[in-house]
């Protein structure tokens, strides 16, 4: 049998079991939905990376310097942002690199959820935002360019609530108004004279969004998602959950390739508890 492959590039992203004691899982929907504020005083720490054993300092740092070297005196703004996600899609269908799943049962959800998302962020930019669901039975992804976000019928598949579905879109958000995909497009600003064509910058793009951030980024994007997820009143404690279900995954097949430069999916269930206790003094289970 096929091996499911898991990523979460521009994406995180999971299936669980356990819920924790808050408003906004399934078993207590009554008060689902109910906005919330943020607890004053939050802080986001990435110590927890620090005790990955997944020792890519170095490389990250070396990494950054050289794209700030490279990207110095470019910019890339919102609209051109879009732009680019409008060519990436039509590229990529062109290429025949992905189906678009039209009228997929959870595509009102989906839009649902994104759009309950979208109105809880702070300083938001000029990104508009439309999600996809790709006709992929055998990659668990998710990923994003420009404000569009694709999500795998394998991912929906995976997913177990809805709860886990505002966290997994709210981290592609993040990727976004974190300024993650902004850099990566810099990037390929910077890179497009030696990439020559439209078609090789598209393979380009779609290598680095459907492989990841650093850690850091994505840490960055999973507390962006987990905040909004939070401000909409739905269950923070299921992105925990997920990627408790994703660790147990990895342990039974290799997936370390996949996740490189991913925090592994037990590192990343840590980093989320500590920030969950410490911030919103829950026990999630
Ligand atoms: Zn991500």
């Amino acid at each position: 049998m096929k091996p499911v492959q898991l990523f979460l590039g521009g994406l995180i992203l999971f299936a669980f079991i356990s819920s924790c004691n808050q408003t906004g899982n399934e078993n207590t929907s009554d008060q689902s939905g109910t906005k919330r504020k943020l607890p004053s005083g939050i802080t986001y720490s990435y110590e927890c990376l620090k005790d990955s054993g997944d020792d890519n300092n170095g490389w990250e740092k070396a990494d950054e310097i050289i794209n700030k070297l490279v990207t110095y005196n470019i910019d890339v703004s919102d609209e051109e942002q879009m732009r680019y996600g409008d060519t990436f899609l039509l590229e990529s269908l062109k290429k025949n690199d992905f189906k678009i799943y039209e009228g997929h049962k959870a595509q009102y959800k989906l839009d649902t959820i994104l759009q309950k998302l979208v109105t809880q962020r702070n300083n938001p930019s000029n990104i508009q935002y439309k999600i996809f669901v790709l006709d992929d039975d055998t990659t668990v992804n998710a990923y994003t360019i420009g404000g569009k976000i694709f999500i795998t019928t394998a991912m929906l598949k995976q997913t177990k609530n809805n709860d886990q579905l505002y966290a997994i879109i709210g981290h592609e958000i993040g990727h976004n108004e974190k300024g993650h995909i902004k850099n990566t497009l810099k990037q390929v600003k910077a890179g497009k004279k030696y990439l020559g064509d439209w078609g090789e910058a598209v393979v380009a793009i779609k290598r680095i969004l459907t492989g990841s951030f650093n850690q850091k980024k994505e840490l960055e994007a999973d507390y962006y998602g987990l905040d909004l997820t939070w401000k909409a009143g739905y269950d923070i404690c299921a992105i925990k959950q997920f990627w408790d279900q994703m660790a147990k995954a990895e342990q039974k097949q290799d997936w370390l390739s996949f996740f490189r430069t991913h925090p592994y999916s037990d590192v990343r269930s840590r980093c989320l508890t500590n920030h969950i206790t410490k911030n919103f003094e829950l026990n999630c289970k």
